[in-house]
This record gives structure tokens, sequence and C-alpha cells, in this order.
């Protein structure tokens, strides 16, 4: 990944606290998943485009960058496991059809333990997840925001080079205010929005099969049109999947095809080329 055309193309605004990439890491596509607040779906959409990139042949990664609220881990199965080193870098976990995943819940002791760290610590564990990470070759590299536009998502992404932003919204949202600050926030950093995905967005009658869209007509359409962004895609709320999460069996549960646009809006992202990091970093 070249950083530095990175920059560039951000007209040098994102250059001074851009982290370096490892010579053992090439992530081809970078794409932070971004929300208005915590509890949307946010971690169970990115977990769900990884597992759904990761059957179509591809490599994927995931950086968690939710330090505080890492859910990541758990729903892949790796509950327990601690990210090992080698070296100076760190060795991402790789769940059981290869995704790779760093997070600080694989830092910690023990995962209920509380994360309490502020923003300079924050931006210290980001770098460490992708400077000080061997995550070898990637085609994505996902990553997992840290809830919210404010400044702790706003370091995340002067930190990386993201290459495209999906945004996920819930019925509950505000959802014009959310998009506008996302907008806000893509414009600045200068990273396109490849659209919005909204999550828990109804129900399925379990007797006739009907859509009950229980907080009310969405307004996401509408929103979305006014701003110029696609609309990606809406999940209905599905306990099964959020027991499937909480069991860690995220990868055998998820239904196929579940949100092909979103999945092709990353596909049109165009990968970096670069020297190719080697296969068994
Ligand atoms: P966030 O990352 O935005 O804080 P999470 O992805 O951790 O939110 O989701 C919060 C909780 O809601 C989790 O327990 C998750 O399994 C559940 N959840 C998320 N999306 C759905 C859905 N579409 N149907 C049912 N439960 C969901």
């Amino acid at each position: 990944m070249a950083t530095c055309e990175h920059a560039a193309a951000a007209g040098g605004k994102t250059a001074p606290q851009q982290f370096e990439e490892n010579n053992l890491s090439e992530a081809k596509r970078v794409i932070a998943v971004l929300s208005g607040k915590g509890g949307v779906g946010k971690s169970f959409v990115t977990g769900s485009l990884a597992v759904e990139l990761a059957r179509r042949g591809n490599k994927v990664g995931i950086l968690d960058a939710d330090i505080t609220g890492p859910s990541i881990p758990k729903m892949l199965g790796m509950s327990g496991r601690h990210a090992s080193g080698i070296g100076n870098l760190l060795l991402p976990e790789v769940s059981t059809t290869g995704i790779k995943v760093m997070s600080s819940n694989l830092l910690l002791a023990n995962e209920t333990d509380p994360v309490l760290w502020r923003g300079p610590v924050i931006a210290g564990a980001i770098r460490q997840f992708w400077s000080d990470t061997s995550w070898g070759p990637l085609d994505y590299l996902l990553v997992d925001m840290p809830p919210g536009t404010g400044d702790v998502a706003l370091t995340v992404f002067q930190s990386l080079p993201v290459d495209g932003i999906v945004v996920v919204t819930s019925p509950q949202d505000l959802v014009s205010m959310i998009v506008a600050k996302a907008v806000n926030m893509a414009d600045k950093m200068n990273v396109p929005i490849l659209g919005i995905i909204e999550n828990m967005s109804y129900i399925t009658c379990p007797d006739c099969g009907k859509k009950i869209e229980v907080f009310g007509p969405s307004k996401l359409d509408e929103v979305a049109e006014g701003y110029g962004v696609k609309v990606l895609g809406r999940l209905p709320i599905d306990p099964s999947l959020a027991l499937a999460c909480d069991a860690g069996a995220i990868e055998e549960a998820l239904p196929s095809d579940l949100l092909p646009d979103a999945i092709a809006a990353c596909e049109a992202v165009e990968p970096h080329e670069g020297e190719g990091a080697s296969e068994d970093a």
C-alpha cells in the first residue's frame, strides 16, 4: 500500500499523522465501517462483510479499531485467544475460515477487562495494529471503527490509508444527522463513502413472512439521495444471528449473499498493487 500516494490524493491533509505500513503487510484495499453511535451493529456488519468476502476466496483481515468496545474476536470464535508476536511484530489471530483479526481483546488478560484508554493510548494501539502487525498479503482490510464521528474516529481516519467508508445506521438513528456528519468527515479526509447499510431495519413475521418496520417507515432512501450516497442494503433484526455472534459462530451461521450490493461496492474499490508481502508473513 502506498501511503504517500494516498496522502497526495488527499492533498497532503492526512500525511503528517499517517502511520507506515510494514514490509510484511500489503493491504490492497482498506475499508472502514463507521456508525453514528454504538450498538447499531457496526461490528456485526464488519464481520458479515469479512465472512462473505472470505467465502469468495479473498484474503481478509479485520483491524478492530473499536478499542474500548471490541466485539470482533468473539463473533469469530476467538474468545480467550491471545495475539502472539514474531520479532517486533504482532501476529493477527486467524479464524476458522482464514479471516485475520487484530483487536485490543486479543491483548487483554481477560476479554471482560474494561478498556479505559484515552485518545493518545488509543492512537498508539491503532498504530500497533497497523504498523506493528504482520498482516501478510490481504485483498481487504476492514476497519471496525470506534463508534461515532468524533475525535477518536477522526484520529483513526488520519492514521490509516482508508480507501472507502461503509456507514451503518439503524432506524432509531437520527439518520440525516449521521449521514451529514459522515459525509463531512469523508470530505475532510478525501475518502469516498461507498454507501450506507441500514441494520435492524425490520423484523420478518415468523407466521406470514411480512416485513414489519418496527420503528416506522425508513427515511434512509430520502436522506441518502439528498446526500448523493448509495444505499447498500437493509438487514432485518435476526435473533438467530445475534445468538450466533454471541456463540462465535458467525462464519457458519451467516446466510450467503446477505449484502450483495455492499460486497459489490467493496469489490469496486481499486486495489493497490505493491511489492507484495510474502504469503507466510
Ligand atoms: P456496534 O458495533 O455498532 O456497537 P454490534 O455489532 O456489536 O454493534 O451489535 C450490538 C448487538 O446487536 C450485538 O449483540 C449483535 O449481535 C446484535 N445485532 C447486531 N445486528 C443485529 C441484527 N441485524 N439482528 C439481531 N441482532 C443484531
